[in-house]
């Protein structure tokens, strides 16, 4: 095992990293922007280095920087959390030059499942259903007019690297494509290193549904149940939970099958998420692959009794999954995450601030994973994420009274943030019933917030 580690993140997810590197007994590196200098996982890591200034294109996305930070506290591995560097292949390969282990995916794999179209590939050739689309990506107007007659209307543009729900436009008709194809590919340009574009069939009301797969080096691969992601507001999730309501168990089975063999065959190994939609029908459709943990990993946690951070580093360190998992994944009660973000609960626009009056809620089945702490600062530099709220519970039922209580009781003064609107979600009978898909909080804002 590793004697030290570096964490290659900030907020939340550095210390949730700095959490199981202390179960395990690893001494932790922190790094930090001068922005950051006040943060917790700078109090609470080991050791912690500056390495540049609050912008993250010159502090948590500098590889030389993080490089150096690794070299001069002689620490043997770097764990890229998510976001930043964690899906970085380039970064995956320096670490590697540089003798230091990169907690995540060979840069190969990184780089594949980073290009959407070719995880799809990818996917297809293993019997993993995908949605009809373009094998490559898009080299002309033309070419995308004749995908999409074939496909039928309407068809959704996506950027190849994209993320964050950036690079996706919706298309109704040939006459729109041109233009939409144009915007599609100057934003993604902007956002992402690869400004390529591929379409795929839209499906207008679907529910977002992913597997949490763990894979060792010795070509182990485990699959640790869904998650349902479907209550999104732009395509950002904001409220997560495990299992699905709709998953039976028997989709669920094939699917797991389904996923190993694909995921033996990439040589997958780390943590990871593979993304699906499913349609009105209740067939599922694979979209992406996630080469890192996730932020809503926490309720995949609740119901199987399995640390992934601790999974991951123990991975990296080249144990078997059979010595980390003790026996097989048994799925148990019903756990929920609410996102607390820092944000106008008009406008949803950022409201980075200073943190007056803090209450975290607490209480059995209750989980908050935060950074943030009294006369703390959210800065406007990175995401807004406050905090990560997550209750279990015996069944679903008895998960929302939990979570509508543990809402109740957090207080964060100082700051706007998503609280009352998730109180609001909690009390919805529709999400009560589990009756919802991703277009939930579009057709429902309005409603939700009169009341
Ligand atoms: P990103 O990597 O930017 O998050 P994803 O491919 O994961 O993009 O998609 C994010 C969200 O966008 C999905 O959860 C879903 O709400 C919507 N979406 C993506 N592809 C489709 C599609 N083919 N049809 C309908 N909605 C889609």
């Amino acid at each position: 095992m590793f004697q030290k580690i570096l964490i290659a993140n900030r907020g939340e997810i550095a210390l949730r990293v700095i959490c199981a590197a202390k179960d395990l007994g690893i001494k932790t590196v922190a790094v930090y922007s001068e922005a950051d200098r006040h943060s917790l996982h700078v109090r609470f890591a080991d050791e912690a280095v500056c390495i540049g200034p609050a912008k993250s294109a010159r502090s948590y996305l500098d590889i030389p920087s993080v490089i150096s930070a690794a070299e001069i506290t002689n620490a043997e591995a770097i764990h890229p959390g998510y976001g930043f560097l964690s899906e970085n292949d380039r970064f995956a390969e320096v670490c590697g030059m540089s003798g230091i282990k990169f907690i995540g995916p060979t840069p190969e794999v990184t780089r594949m499942m980073g290009l959407k179209q070719k995880a799809r590939q990818v996917m297809k050739e293993a019997g993993v259903p995908v949605l009809p689309g373009s094998p490559e990506a898009l080299t002309s107007a033309e070419e995308a007019l004749d995908y999409a007659a074939k496909i039928g209307y309407p068809v959704i543009l996506k950027a190849a690297a994209g993320g964050g729900g950036r690079g996706m436009r919706v298309v109704h008709s040939a006459e729109e494509l041109p233009n939409l194809l144009a915007q599609a590919q100057n934003e993604a340009g902007a956002a992402f290193t690869v400004p390529d574009i591929y379409l795929e069939k839209y499906i207008g009301a679907p529910r977002h549904i992913e597997f949490q797969v763990l894979a060792d080096e010795h070509g182990n691969v485990e699959v640790l149940g869904e998650r349902e992601c479907s209550i999104q507001r732009r395509h950002q999730k904001l409220i997560e939970e495990a299992p699905s309501p709709v998953m039976s168990p028997q989709l669920r089975e094939e699917t797991i099958a389904a996923l190993k063999k694909a995921l033996k065959a990439i040589g997958y190994r780390n943590a990871g998420t593979v993304e699906f939609l499913m349609d009105e029908q209740g067939k599922l459709y694979f979209i992406e692959v996630n080469a890192r943990i996730q932020v809503e990993h926490p309720v995949t946690e609740m119901i199987t009794g399995i640390d992934l951070v601790k999974s991951q580093i123990r991975i990296a360190a080249g144990e078997r999954l059979e010595d980390i998992l003790e026996g097989p994944i048994r799925l148990n009660g019903h756990a929920i995450e609410c996102r607390i973000n820092a944000e106008h609960p008009e406008t949803f626009a950022p409201c980075p601030g200073k943190i007056t009056g803090l209450n975290l809620p607490g209480g059995i089945g209750v989980r908050v994973d935060t950074a943030v702490y009294t006369d703390g600062v959210i800065p406007p530099y990175y995401d807004s994420l406050v905090a990560k709220l997550i209750v279990h519970g015996r069944d679903r039922t008895e998960a929302i009274a939990r979570m509508k209580r543990a809402l109740d009781m957090f207080v964060v003064e100082g700051i706007y943030t998503s609280i009352p609107l998730q109180r609001k979600i909690m009390d919805d009978e529709d999400f009560a019933s589990g009756n919802f898909d991703t277009t939930f909080i579009a057709r429902k804002l309005a409603s939700i917030q009169k009341h």
